[in-house]
């Protein structure tokens, strides 16, 4: 490729949160000519990877995440040495719920499958290690795991660019990209933005959260069944003079809970006093008509924080809540794969990252651009992220 024009790029990259800029760092680090391109402002807040916590852990009730997620953890250590600075704290991980729950059950299985160490709590062995911070039923039990903690989202986005920039990719913000086809005359393919900006790349990658269905229909005319959600983040006041039991930097872990709600949080660390405490789902949404006033249904929640954290942290209303989106696919398994028709292998998607992608960014940028690069993934089962399978299993 003649390198001397501007407007030409071995990979384009479409899409700025947090797997695109992860995407665009592999791709230069490898040498490529790249750009990335993002329709708002470098680290807006209108998508999913903005804002203060993401959990990292690698308790999962499919195997191939707990794998995917011991890689990234190396991976993400990888980046902060190359950066020169820290977006990722280290803590345990807290997996709790009924005994005979089917979760925790294949939370278990899959630490067999993949050697990962765990310890399991029943209640009295719970209790022991928790006294007078949280609790659990006398019918529940935990499954304890090391490899966990806390990233720090904006900043890792940011780190990701950093990097990027630094290896030779150029960075472009305020670019909608409304349309992509191939180029029949050399080859490779074409990237046009609303503004009227044209880029000509030999390989592009699809990262645009919960605009991909949309982006994909109109460049593809493909309906990938990928569905926006808009979810609360609730941050809650824990009670004076206990601060300290739940803050970062001691043992206090991240957590899940698995009993009638899926429910997760973090230490606190992100606003000194405060804890985040999630409910796993959302409303649907269209990322372009958001109505940016949640109002989500907390008295569950509210009753599970009254429970379990022993009345230490005030569970009558969160004092802070933000919003964002997670990219629901029907079985919650991301879509990193092809885009194929008049495309074959030279444009990949990665996308329906399901409210659980952020800790496996390193590893998912790694992959897509190993696929777009060489059309393929080394030790990576990904059968499992194939579009094919919404076609095979319609749920
Ligand atoms: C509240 C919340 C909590 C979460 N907690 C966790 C957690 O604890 N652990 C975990 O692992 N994961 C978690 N996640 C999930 C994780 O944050 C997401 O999986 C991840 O951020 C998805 O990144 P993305 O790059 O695919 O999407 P995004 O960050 O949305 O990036 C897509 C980008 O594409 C851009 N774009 C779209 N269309 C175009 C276009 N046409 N042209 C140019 N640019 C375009 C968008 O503007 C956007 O910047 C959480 C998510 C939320 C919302």
């Amino acid at each position: 490729m003649d390198s001397s024009c501007c407007n030409e790029f071995d990979v384009i990259v479409i899409g700025g949160g947090v797997m695109g800029s992860s995407t665009a760092y592999q791709s230069a680090k490898g040498g490529h000519k790249t750009l990335l391109l993002e329709q708002f402002d470098l680290l807006h807040h209108r998508g999913s990877s903005h804002g203060e916590s993401r959990t990292m852990r690698a308790t999962y009730k499919k195997d191939y995440y707990t794998k995917m997620a011991m890689e990234s953890s190396k991976l993400w250590r990888e980046a902060e040495s190359e950066a020169g600075y820290s977006v990722y704290t280290s803590t345990d991980h807290l997996d709790m719920g009924p005994a005979g729950s089917a979760s925790l059950k294949a939370v278990i299985a899959s630490c067999e499958k993949n050697s990962f160490p765990y310890q399991i709590l029943d209640h009295g062995q719970f209790n022991d290690k928790f006294s007078g911070r949280l609790s659990i039923p006398e019918d529940w039990i935990a499954v304890y795991t090391e490899l966990a903690g806390v990233i720090k989202p904006t900043k890792a986005v940011s780190m990701f660019q950093a990097l990027a920039f630094q290896k030779g990719a150029v960075l472009r913000d305020n670019m909608e990209v409304k349309e992509i086809r191939r180029d029949e005359v050399k080859g490779g393919v074409v990237v046009c933005t609303t503004k009227g900006d044209k880029f000509w790349c030999r390989k592009c990658v699809v990262t645009a959260g919960a605009w991909t269905r949309k982006l994909v229909r109109s460049i593809a005319g493909l309906e990938l069944p990928i569905q926006p959600e808009d979810i609360t983040v609730c941050y809650w006041k824990i009670k004076e003079g206990h601060e300290e039991k739940y803050a970062i930097g001691g043992d206090f872990p991240t957590f899940s809970s698995y009993g009638d709600l899926h429910i997760y949080g973090t230490p606190s660390l992100e606003f000194p006093g405060l804890i985040k405490i999630i409910l796993d789902h959302g409303c649907q949404c269209d990322p372009d008509k958001r109505q940016w006033r949640p109002k989500p249904d907390l008295d569950s929640l509210k009753e599970w924080i009254e429970g379990r954290f022993l009345g230490l942290v005030d569970g009558c209303a969160p004092v802070s809540m933000q919003s964002c989106m997670y990219s629901m696919t029907p079985d919650e398994d991301y879509v990193m794969d092809f885009l194929g028709g008049e495309f074959g292998e030279d444009v990949v998607i990665g996308g329906g990252f399901s409210g659980h992608g952020f800790k496996m960014a390193p590893a998912v940028g790694k992959i897509l651009a190993d696929l777009v690069l060489t059309g393929h993934a080394d030790g990576v089962e990904l059968e499992h992220f194939r579009i094919g399978r919404f076609e095979e299993s319609p749920k």
